[in-house]
């Protein structure tokens, strides 16, 4: 069977994890953490970047950064993972959904403001498959109404807009270093932060409202209980994995657009002849080969399809059910406009298999597998 994803190694891994241990450092914020967080400042131009236990977690302090009430509205697409909506929930914030372009499944920007209310606090583009959403004009919109911007950045480290990395340009960014993710660290995140008027907060927040980095830094003499706050950093094991990675970041990311523009070339084919969709990467996006998906005709089209590459050893899998239309997303938010794209675009979408050092022959299969399908079909 060919699997639908291999967790990134690279081989340092344990040698990292071997010298936390061995300099009895494990807890947090230890040397791996450190050298992570400035290699994502490095690479992104962030003012800080702050490693934690998810993008989850990071997404969950972005909402308590922006000050969120009961109350208060947040708009996105609905088509996204529950953690987008969920951080924002859990500060009694209604969600907010618009329609995606079908192009590329991100927010449609056109929509958003129509969506603004004198409630709306912020707006949160999610880059789907590490390619960014149209941030110029979400940028600007937040400027207009004194919005915050979050970017759900789990799938777009590495990925860039214009020249921007994805991240970086929203008040706050967060990237997921999950296994499913092309850099990881088993469960792991990082919070990027833009202004740095924010970060000394951000800090706190981290260190269960305490000013210990502060403490650690030697700014402060004593360290106690300042602020509000919680536990988001992860442990120097996990940091250490990660840290491995980050320094072999270009090689992964060179592998899989590799991995990406193959499968492109080999299913050309099929979308001229109007079998299949392919992505779509619109100009000024630089993405970061984080996913391949094609798009059947309808539901039951692509459902055959995964059963076929299933029989024949290919795992395919699909994503979102779309958030407004799940029993959590109907008591949380509410859908501005219509759901013209959704809904309809996330049943036809089925994800190839799509991973570091994914094997050139297994694409070859793949290829050939959703080949043989369509012409069993004529
Ligand atoms: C993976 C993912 C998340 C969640 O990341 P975790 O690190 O597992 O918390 C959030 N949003 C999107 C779009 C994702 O793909």
């Amino acid at each position: 069977m060919i699997s639908f994803n291999i967790p990134p190694y690279c081989g340092s891994e344990e040698t990292y994890i071997r010298e936390a241990i061995q300099n009895h450092k494990i807890s947090g914020d230890g040397p791996f953490t450190k050298k992570c967080n400035a290699w994502i400042e490095e690479k992104t131009g962030t003012a800080k970047s702050l490693l934690t236990t998810s993008c989850t977690s990071a997404l969950e302090m972005a909402a308590l950064l922006c000050d969120i009430q009961p109350g208060d509205e947040v708009i996105m697409s609905s088509f996204t993972f529950v953690s987008t909506a969920n951080a924002f929930v859990l500060r009694g914030a209604k969600v907010v959904f618009v329609d995606i372009r079908p192009d590329t499944m991100n927010i449609d920007e056109r929509l958003i403001e129509a969506a603004v209310t004198d409630r709306t606090k912020v707006i949160v583009p999610v880059h789907y498959a590490g390619v960014s959403c149209e941030m110029d004009a979400i940028m600007e919109i937040a400027r207009r109404h004194n919005l915050f911007v979050v970017e759900d950045a789990a799938q777009g480290i590495m990925a860039s807009y214009h020249g921007k990395p994805l991240g970086a340009i929203g008040d706050f960014g967060c990237f997921s270093f999950h296994e499913t993710k092309n850099y990881s660290m088993g469960e792991g995140g990082a919070l990027l932060i833009q202004d740095p008027k924010q970060v000394e907060r951000a800090e706190i927040l981290r260190e269960k409202g305490t000013n210990r980095s502060q403490f650690w830094r030697g700014q402060v003499d004593k360290y106690t209980w300042v602020d509000w706050g919680s536990s988001f950093l992860p442990s120097e094991l996990n940091a250490a994995h990660l840290y491995g990675q980050l320094l072999q970041a270009d090689e992964i990311n060179q592998n899989r657009l590799q991995s990406w523009q193959r499968y492109h070339e080999g299913l050309l084919p099929l979308a001229q002849a109007g079998k299949i969709e392919l992505p779509v990467i619109p100009e000024g996006c630089v993405h970061n080969g984080h996913m391949f998906y094609i798009k059947a005709k309808d539901l039951e089209e692509r459902q055959a399809l995964i059963r076929f590459l299933k029989e024949n050893g290919v795992e395919a899998v699909f994503h979102y059910v779309p958030l407004h239309s799940s029993p959590a997303g109907m008591r949380f938010s509410r859908f501005h406009g219509e759901d013209h794209s959704i809904t309809r675009e996330s049943e036809r979408l089925l994800r190839l298999p799509m991973y570091y050092r994914l094997d050139p022959l297994d694409q070859v299969k793949v290829i050939e597998t959703v080949a043989a399908f369509y012409e069993k079909k004529g």
